[in-house]
């Protein structure tokens, strides 16, 4: 039987569910003013698999995931200033409710590609204020609950097992408290089961209260009594909603029923991107849509989550899916080759009952499907005959949802491929190579991979993937670079860009580095920096028709400075002269930096230069001479001295203040940074900053602003104007100053 870890006791344990032979599971659903990204999605995976798993016991799964709708949106988005995709959406006139059901759909078909069993039921919050009214009023009566102006506290010092979930306690539990200033509130603890309806407010329902709405987790305690009683079996989410949402909803149903509502509590740890945790901010929140775009399958996916236990973080990176395709294309070819040669089933022997346990044991222990996918390769690796390894491969599919089972049977070649693979063999066996190559190249030119294995040559239609990487290479990670940068020079220059959409500035750019760079020894490199909109075609064809300009694409947004240290790595001049698109070439650049940078205490010259007297504030006040820093919309720098400072810092995902950090480590090297306004270079609108909004804008800049502060913070030393004298005793501070203002403030007039 399953076991699996509960988060109540923090014990791994057996499930054994209310009623014998049927399990019944509550998920936390999506909530529905925006779309799921791939860390909801591997939450809702976690509880297709415990469900399939039961299932596959002969247990009858009884599935409810709630669908959070906009019932609350209104409140979170005051909070959060705005989504501008909602105001929009209501702008135009959109109701919430379609709102709504368009995210809900587009839910409903994110979780059908991944293979995920929809659940028997999919109740919406807003569909059920009834039941949690009638909820609130039980807590009421019970004692557990008051009403303070029109709102409904629940009172958690009534209840003696708060904090029985999260452990969250006394004075822990204080701090988990948002700090909040609710007068009609008799503890700060208590939350809030009901709310008064604000004036204006259009979402709002009546009650023995006055008009309002409900509070977030009653949506969750009163549904799923509702749906699957007063006691049910297992309760999933992500770990974020151990506190406050399931404490909550563990204090509002045991208060309400007087008993234990769930018996086991299973959360789900988080996804992370690129090392990073998923934010709007950071770039790094993938959808599964961005997936697909990219040319994944989306199943994918559900294989890369498959190789980490859910109860560990999980890191996606776009090397680790391509693996993971890599390895189901591989299981689907075996489907498709034992399919087509196996006739009748063979009965089950003896060795294939061992894999099977070995695989029940595992997926069975706290859901380790890791090992299982382990016991999978090596069974299907293994000597067993190939009927028996197809029929246990299917068998495990049951668990894993990859679509093992649909791979068509003994998939038939087209006559014209089948031709060119015999003519090919013929060939081959002719040992003339040549020829034999030019038939392998004609089928994969038509959608084939020819594949020579130890039992002979083997033909399959090519995955999406091999289709798309055949367009152009790409990268998924700086990790895959190599850095040439000890090998020597091979021109004078590289004119680097790290490009990143915005076709019309890449072209501009680009085209000016071509005209100004005529007639010097000059490679012109750019790093295609996961680009969607047409700037990678475009830079393709150009690479086509111009021999010294050359193109790295990366198959996703790497971050500013990793594209950037791509760029950095591959290139091959002495002198780099890094760009932004933003910024045009429109003289003779090269012949003063080529001057320049002979001086060898220069680090690096630019056009744009920065200083500042404390750290806190930077200001482009240098027209000609020594600076703190140069901006990085173009910065010139001898490829040797990267070998001393090193590369850029790659936790800059955002270009902000990374090139005040880069300046930095050159003058931590005792290189003098020399800025110099006449260089003929004009600035354009600088899109990446002005497509962002003011929100946004903040939290990237403080964020870089603090990483850049925490590392040269206390080194006042390095600045041009020495460290500042002793602070009068009541200086104002800088707190929240966010670093150099260049961008917004002296941006082209
Ligand atoms: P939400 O739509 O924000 O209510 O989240 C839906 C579900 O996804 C909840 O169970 C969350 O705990 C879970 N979740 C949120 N962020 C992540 C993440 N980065 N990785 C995994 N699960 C997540
Ligand atoms: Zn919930």
């Amino acid at each position: 039987m399953l076991s699996l870890y509960n988060t109540l006791t923090k014990q791994v344990e057996e499930i054994r569910t209310v009623e014998p032979g049927v399990a019944r599971i509550y998920t936390c659903g999506p909530t529905v003013y925006r779309y799921a990204h791939i860390g909801n999605l591997r939450t809702y995976l976690m509880a297709d698999w415990i469900r399939r798993v039961l299932a596959a016991r002969g247990l009858e799964v009884r599935h409810v995931k709630n669908i959070t709708d906009v019932g609350h949106m209104r409140q979170e988005l005051v909070e959060a200033g705005g989504d501008k995709m909602i105001l929009s959406a209501l702008a135009e006139g959109k109701s919430v409710e379609q709102i709504a059901q368009f995210y809900e759909d587009s839910f409903h078909r994110d979780e059908a590609r991944v293979n995920i069993l929809p659940a028997a039921v999919f109740p919406r919050a807003t569909h059920h204020v009834p039941e949690m009214v009638s909820m609130v009023q039980r807590l009421l009566d019970n004692q557990l609950a008051y009403e303070a102006g029109g709102n409904v506290y629940f009172a958690v010092g009534r209840f003696p097992e708060y904090g029985k979930l999260s452990r969250n306690v006394g004075s822990d539990l204080l701090e988990g408290v948002r700090v909040e200033t609710d007068p009609l509130k008799h503890d700060p603890r208590d939350f809030t089961l009901w709310k008064a309806a604000e004036p204006g407010r259009d979402l709002k329902w009546d009650s023995p209260w006055g008009p309002g709405f409900p509070g977030w987790h009653i949506e969750c305690s009163a549904m799923a009594h509702k749906y699957l009683g007063e006691r049910f079996d297992i309760h999933t989410g992500g770990v974020d909603n151990v506190f406050p949402h399931h404490e909550d909803e563990i204090a509002q149903s045991e208060g309400t029923f007087g008993h234990q509502h769930v018996s086991y509590w299973v959360h789900g740890q988080h996804l992370l991107a690129d090392g990073a945790k998923m934010a709007k901010s950071g770039g790094n929140v993938f959808l599964l849509d961005d997936l697909i775009a990219r040319g994944f399958d989306p199943l994918a996916f559900r294989y890369l989550c498959l190789t980490v236990r859910y109860r560990h973080r999980m890191n996606f990176t776009f090397t680790a899916l391509k693996a993971s395709e890599r390895a189901l294309t591989g299981l689907r070819h075996r489907v498709w080759t034992w399919k087509g040669r196996v006739e009748a089933c063979l009965a089950p022997t003896s060795d294939a009952e061992e894999w099977r346990q070995r695989f029940w044991a595992a997926v069975e222990n706290d859901l380790d499907l890791p090992t299982g996918l382990a016991v999978t390769w090596e069974m299907v690796r293994s000597g067993l005959p190939e009927a028996a390894k197809l029929a246990l491969l299917l068998e495990f599919n049951q668990v894993f949802g990859l679509d093992l089972d649909r791979v068509p049977a003994a998939y038939r070649l087209p006559g014209a491929v089948a031709a060119v693979v015999q003519q090919r063999q013929t060939l081959r066996q002719q040992e003339d190579y040549v020829a034999a190559d030019a038939r392998r190249a004609e089928a994969q030119a038509v959608g084939y991979q020819v594949e020579d294995t130890r039992r002979g040559c083997r033909v399959r239609p090519k995955s999406s993937l091999e289709q798309r990487l055949e367009r152009w290479p790409s990268v998924s990670s700086g990790r895959e670079v190599e850095s040439l940068l000890d090998q020597p020079a091979k021109y004078e220059f590289t004119l680097l860009l790290n490009a990143y959409d915005y076709q019309e500035d890449v072209a501009r750019c680009v085209e000016a580095m071509l005209r100004y760079s005529r007639g010097y020894s000059a490679e012109i490199l750019v790093v295609d920096n996961g680009s969607t909109d047409g700037s990678a075609q475009w830079l393709e064809s150009m690479q086509a028709r111009q021999p010294n300009l050359r193109v790295i694409h990366c198959d996703h947004v790497l971050g500013d400075a990793a594209g950037k240290n791509i760029g950095v790595k591959q290139s091959l001049g002495a002198n780099l002269v890094l760009l932004d698109a933003s910024t045009e070439i429109v003289g003779d650049v090269l012949d003063p930096i080529r001057r320049r940078l002979a001086d060898p205490s220069v680090g690096i010259y630019g056009p744009y230069g920065l200083t500042s007297a404390d750290f806190k504030h930077f200001h482009d006040n240098v027209v000609e001479g020594e600076a703190d820093a140069i901006q990085g919309y173009c910065m010139a720098f001898r490829r040797e001295a990267v070998n001393r400072v090193g590369l850029m810092r790659e936790c800059f995902r955002f270009y902000r203040n990374l090139d005040i950090d880069y300046s930095f480590q050159f003058k931590d090297r005792g290189y003098h940074i020399i800025a110099d306004g006449r260089l003929p270079l004009v600035r354009h609108e600088h899109r990446q900053w002005f497509e962002l909004d003011e929100g946004q804008r903040d939290e990237l800049s403080r964020k870089n602003f603090g990483r850049f502060l925490k590392r040269w913070g206390n080194r006042t030393d390095l600045l041009i104007a020495g460290p500042p004298a002793p602070a009068p005793a009541h200086g104002h501070d800088h707190d929240h100053d966010h670093g150099h203002e260049h961008d917004h403030d002296h941006h082209q007039h």
